[in-house]
């Protein structure tokens, strides 16, 4: 067996897993490292550029652009089979414990996705938006990576956890004032070693869930959520309004890592193979809109994006997709 596989045997053990958090943790981040994919073939990347150059791209991007920044995805490979059980929305907003027990875990994975920094495939997008060739992005990520990396037109389609919304008055609050408030409430919280799971979220023993302290709204008292859209929420009509008037803009539709298992990201791929835009979709693994596509590429986001740059403006604009720091550079 490979030290991949073995990793990736080990980690997906899920809740029943008897091994220590720190192996766990130690694992995962080697098993991220090990999992390595063929590079994606200068036929592929020709095609892409030939077909995307000259339109007007909208970028639909999900949750596999941020892997490589080190934030875990839902049904990526190294997390097909981890046991998740996401808070849901009736859930959260009726059960005291069930917002305890979001909030806990939260305190402890937000300080690790709030620090994560943009990665290849984020600069890529914004340095095809500075130069025309992109419109602008429709994303279903909720860690503002895009905005990090520099990219303007964005709908973020499920929020975003850098924001704090009062269920009661809807004031909004920073997450990060909510953290500190939260970390008064419960020092040290935050120490804890646990392991990192999507959406800011980290696993951790239910017991110790029992004695965390939720800080309420400081405006009206009432119960606080993160403003991201919860399993079993609707996306706001408002942010769907926006999502459709830049997808009416485009020509062609690029999906970035995304599995569009979730039917609020899935409706623009509909949708584009309805008016016979150009469809093209770079991930790894399989997706539910593959049947639908002109192209599809398999391989890292980070690659694809920086050596599409580079075959559409030039060698003189080069972003190094092994190195997660440092800036694009757009030839002048
Ligand atoms: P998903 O987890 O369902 O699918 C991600 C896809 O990306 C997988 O098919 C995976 O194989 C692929 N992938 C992983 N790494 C990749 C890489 N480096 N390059 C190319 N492909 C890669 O994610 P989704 O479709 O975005 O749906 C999940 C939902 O969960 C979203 O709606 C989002 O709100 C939320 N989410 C957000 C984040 C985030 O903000 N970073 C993280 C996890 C989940």
């Amino acid at each position: 067996m490979s030290p991949c596989v073995a990793a990736y045997e080990l980690q997906s053990g899920g809740d029943q897993c008897t091994i220590p958090i720190e192996v766990r943790i130690a694992l995962n981040d080697l098993n991220r490292q090990l999992i390595t994919y063929e590079s994606v073939s200068e036929a592929q990347l020709g095609q892409l550029t030939d077909a995307l150059r000259h339109r007007r791209v909208v970028a639909l991007t999900g949750a596999g652009c941020s892997t490589e920044s080190g934030i875990p995805d839902y049904r990526g490979p190294g997390t097909r089979r981890r046991a998740r059980n996401p808070v849901q929305y009736r859930e959260f907003v009726s059960d005291a414990m069930a917002r305890k027990r979001y909030w806990a875990r939260s305190v402890v994975g937000w300080p690790r996705l709030s620090q994560a920094l943009p990665n290849a495939a984020h600069r890529a997008l914004a340095v095809m938006e500075q130069s025309g060739i992109v419109r602008g992005l429709i994303t279903q990520n909720v860690d503002r990576l895009h905005h990090a990396a520099g990219s303007n037109h964005i709908v973020e389609l499920h929020g975003a956890l850098a924001e704090v919304r009062c269920l009661t008055c809807g004031a909004i609050e920073p997450r990060d004032s909510v953290q500190k408030r939260l970390l008064a409430l419960n020092p040290g919280w935050h120490e804890q070693r646990a392991e990192l799971a999507p959406d800011g979220d980290a696993e951790l023993p239910t017991e110790s869930i029992e004695r965390f302290r939720v800080a309420a709204c400081q405006a009206c008292a009432g119960i606080l959520k993160p403003d991201v859209v919860f399993f079993g929420e609707s996306v706001p009509r408002e942010v769907v309004v926006d999502a459709w008037r830049l997808f009416d803009e485009g020509d062609a539709l690029l999906v970035i890592g995304s599995s569009l298992a979730v039917f609020s990201g899935y409706r623009f791929v509909r949708r584009a193979a309805e008016r016979n835009m150009f469809l093209a979709i770079v991930n790894i693994g399989p997706t539910r809109g593959d049947s639908l596509a002109h192209l599809r590429v398999s391989g890292r986001a980070g690659e694809v994006l920086s050596r599409l740059v580079e075959r559409c403006l030039g060698p003189g604009c080069r972003i190094d997709f092994g190195d997660r720091s440092g800036n694009p550079v757009v030839p002048r």
